[in-house]
């Protein structure tokens, strides 16, 4: 148990059932969501102990593990209580949680898909520094990926599976091009989204975000909050490659890396370079809500 309180700052992991450590947390070999990437997953922060945007996360979770047909092994509520007691075990304040719910494991290794019992994990550990909200960062420079976003008629994109390899080889290629992040074309050829990101551009003074081959990210729907209340032209559209190079500023969105700036698209610069005007006033609008406890969960 000394053990246990010395290490529960560096995170709390909930399994089927216990919590442990950071470091002594482990699931079985035959989860089929490691051989199968057969899970759904949802990532939550808390910014100060308050939780942003609880229910929507859940739901999702709850939406993603219902189209793929996973039984959820505790229900919402329970699932708020194990969040709630893993961020007040770690004792911490800012924080990246995961939820993943598998398939889990069967009495074989094989696809044993109705004799499989689900695997609950639930992932409590400190939020990344470098994605403080209140910190400015300098844009990111962004490449157009090779590697298409997995089409709707293959795999729904509003599911958040495992299978992210993908976006994995997308901002494997990025990086190992010398950019920061990668930007993902559909089947149709047109910019959806970046590895764990939404995107948004502005063109003369209108903000545009993708419908469709999209994950519905709740940052995202966020951001089109904000354009309402603060009265800037939103509308969801179709970005093509074109419109991310002439955009007089772009932007990506998640939960966890909060709102990033684009600085550049396969050498374009956008914009000036500099995080623009109604960039800036969204990021300010969205650090109120977060100060004030709009959305949040306290824990
Ligand atoms: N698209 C994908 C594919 C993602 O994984 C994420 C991260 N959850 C997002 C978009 C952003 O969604 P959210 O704002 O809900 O984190």
């Amino acid at each position: 148990m000394k053990e246990f309180a010395r290490t529960a700052t560096d995170g709390i992991i909930y399994v089927n059932g216990r919590f442990f450590p950071r470091d002594q947390a482990a699931i079985s070999v035959f989860d089929h969501g490691l051989l199968h990437g057969d899970g759904v997953f949802d990532t939550l922060m808390a910014w100060k102990g308050a939780i942003f945007k609880l229910d929507q996360h859940l739901d999702r979770l709850f939406r993603s593990a219902r189209a793929v047909k996973i039984r959820p092994p505790l229900d919402k509520e329970r699932i708020r209580d194990v969040i709630t007691e893993a961020i007040r075990m770690a004792r911490l304040e800012n924080v990246y949680i995961k939820c993943i719910m598998t398939r889990g494991t069967s009495p074989a290794p094989y696809m044993d898909l109705l004799r499989s019992v689900p695997s609950l994990i639930v992932i409590a550990v400190p939020y990344p520094e470098k994605a403080n909200p209140f910190v400015d960062r300098p844009g990111v420079r962004a490449t157009i990926a090779s590697i298409r976003r997995t089409p709707d008629d293959v795999f729904d994109s509003r599911i958040k599976s495992l299978n992210y390899l993908p976006f994995a080889l997308a901002r494997l290629e990025a990086l190992e091009a010398g950019y920061d992040e990668a930007l993902m074309l559909d089947v149709d050829g047109c910019v959806c989204e970046a590895p764990g990101w939404n995107i948004f551009v502005v063109r003369g003074g209108e903000v545009i975000t993708p419908g469709r081959s999209i994950l519905e990210g709740i940052t995202r729907e966020t951001v089109i909050e904000i354009c309402k209340r603060l009265s800037i032209p939103c509308r969801i559209g179709v970005i093509t490659s074109y419109d991310c190079w002439v955009a007089d500023e772009a932007f990506l969105t998640s939960t966890v890396g909060g709102l990033l700036p684009l600085s550049e698209v396969d050498g374009r610069p956008i914009g000036t370079g500099e995080p623009g005007p109604i960039f800036r006033a969204i990021r300010t609008e969205f650090r109120a809500m977060l100060e004030g406890g709009e959305h949040c969960t306290k824990v």
